[in-house]
């Protein structure tokens, strides 16, 4: 479903005509082959096009401006080769509205120490000409990341690729839609907040159906696409307890007509992720699990309790995992282990988390579920891999969108959770579970979270950035003193 290689980014290089043609040829080609290995590195995930050499200010407006206007473009990697006066770039970057990445870097790796002569130096300027760039993106408070190295080192490939995600989440974004069965569960905080003001600043739409539109559409579901689904439910999963006899049966085909309906009315309608809520469930025989587990991992995001935040957060999140190793779930911290030197949280859902994490083979189980007084709902019941992972949050703060992420080490459970019918997660906050949660919880990050293994924490940050939102990051250094006075200053900085 996620395609990152549709996407295009434009490798722009600026020059001027100071140095005559066979300087600037020299300059394209360098440009070609730099544009060329990055199109070839495997940690870039979309598609990198190599533009022509930029030296005036017509033409950089113009670049921006087809920028702008091309659909697959999502972003420019730019780089000063030669030295390119930046008062010609103020045009173009005032009216860039396509996110991009300063890319510092040479032609050359190593000074040539015995044949390096004033023809060489005029050639290779990129230390002091992309130091002119830069002021002028300063100056006109442009947000950009900036990646510095050789271009062929894996730690810059890397670094560009993760601004490729974050960019590609970000085009996807703009346009998306979010669809919402039923509104928020009544009176909590966090999951409210502003849509209009969502739509603005992060480029997606939220709408609400009544539960009744699904419903209409899961009674049109036929019963050979329905036992089809159970089959491959069959053949797919460890079948676990509740899944057989023909009460199983029947719970499972009742959970395979709630994920055809579900997936129908998203797909058709051109939705990207999706709320639900056990509060409104009218007409619908079980609150969906298997459904919104099995649609989370064909790239929807997700939100439950009319989440819509999360939805959207987990969707640009899956975009910026999509290819890698590990998977992206919607998650909630759910309970703590408080024992002195090795405190843990355990996070799971009632069942709505995302099998694209799960460690193994997942069980497929049918128990009973005290909450929305519903049928006993299929669900799928898993652990996570030991290994590096982060939890994400957006808040509403109400003048502005804020997000948190704590960087966290999951841990296999040290004993087996046989009551437990819910998939769950068991991790290490850093820089541990007492300044993680104080950190989390001063800067009101909801309990509902976007949870990855796939990609480290710097991709949001860039996300953050291109978003123009504020970004709280809480990792191994995290200082309460610090945040404290972090969250303090940024009252200053985004007061409005
Ligand atoms: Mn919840």
């Amino acid at each position: 479903m996620i395609d990152l290689k549709r996407f295009e980014v434009w490798f722009v290089t600026g020059s001027q005509s100071l140095y005559g043609t066979e300087t600037l040829k020299k300059v394209a080609a360098n440009s070609q082959r730099i544009a060329a290995a990055l199109e070839a590195a495997a940690a870039v995930p979309v598609r990198v096009v190599f533009k022509p050499v930029l030296t005036t200010p017509d033409a950089i407006a113009q670049l921006c401006r087809e920028a702008n206007n091309a659909p697959h473009c999502i972003g420019l990697i730019c780089w000063m080769h030669t030295f390119s006066p930046a008062k010609m770039w103020i045009a173009g970057l005032t009216s860039l509205r396509k996110p991009f990445v300063h890319l510092h870097t040479q032609a050359n790796r190593e000074i040539p120490w015995g044949a390096i002569d004033m023809n060489f130096m005029n050639l290779n300027q990129a230390a002091h000409g992309d130091r002119e760039f830069g002021f002028i993106c300063s100056r006109l408070r442009k947000n950009r990341a900036v990646v510095v190295g050789y271009y062929e080192d894996a730690d810059v490939q890397a670094e560009l690729g993760l601004w490729a995600r974050a960019a590609a989440a970000w085009a996807d974004a703009q346009g998306g839609r979010v669809a919402r069965f039923g509104d928020n569960m009544r009176e909590v905080a966090v999951t409210e907040g502003d849509k209009v003001e969502a739509q603005i600043r992060l480029g997606y739409s939220v709408s609400g159906y009544g539960v009744g539109d699904l419903v209409k559409i899961v009674n049109e579901v036929t019963d050979a696409e329905t036992a089809a689904l159970v089959k491959e439910y069959r053949a797919t999963y460890k079948l676990g307890p509740g899944t057989q006899g023909d009460a199983g049966t029947q719970g499972l085909r009742t959970a395979a007509k709630l994920e055809l309906g579900m997936r129908a009315f998203l797909t058709q309608g051109g939705f990207k992720a999706f709320t639900t809520t056990f509060e409104d469930l009218h007409g619908l025989e079980q609150l969906p699990g298997l459904a919104v587990q099995r649609l989370m991992a064909s790239g929807f995001g997700f939100g439950a309790e009319g989440d819509w935040k999360t939805a959207a957060l987990v969707r640009a999140m899956k975009v910026m995992a999509a290819g890698l190793k590990g998977g992206t779930s919607f998650m909630e911290d759910y309970t703590y282990h408080l024992v002195p030197g090795k405190m843990l949280v355990l996070g799971a859902h009632m069942l709505e988390v995302c099998p694209s994490i799960a460690a193994g083979k997942a069980s497929l189980e049918i128990h009973p579920l005290g909450i929305g007084g519903k049928a006993d709902p299929a669900r799928l019941v898993f652990n996570v891999p030991a290994g590096a992972a982060l939890n994400a949050s957006l808040v509403d703060m109400g003048n502005r969108f804020r997000l948190i992420v704590n960087e966290v080490d999951c841990v296999k459970p040290a004993q087996p959770l046989p009551k437990l019918p819910v998939a769950r997660a068991l991790w290490a906050p850093r820089p541990d579970l007492k300044v993680a949660a104080a950190a989390w919880i001063l800067a009101g990050g909801a309990h509902h979270t976007g949870f990855t293994q796939a990609f480290p924490a710097q991709c949001l940050e860039m996300f953050a950035e291109i978003a123009s939102i504020e970004y709280i990051h809480i990792g191994a250094d995290a200082d309460l003193r610090q945040l404290k006075n972090e969250l303090r200053w940024n009252e200053a900085a985004y007061a409005r």
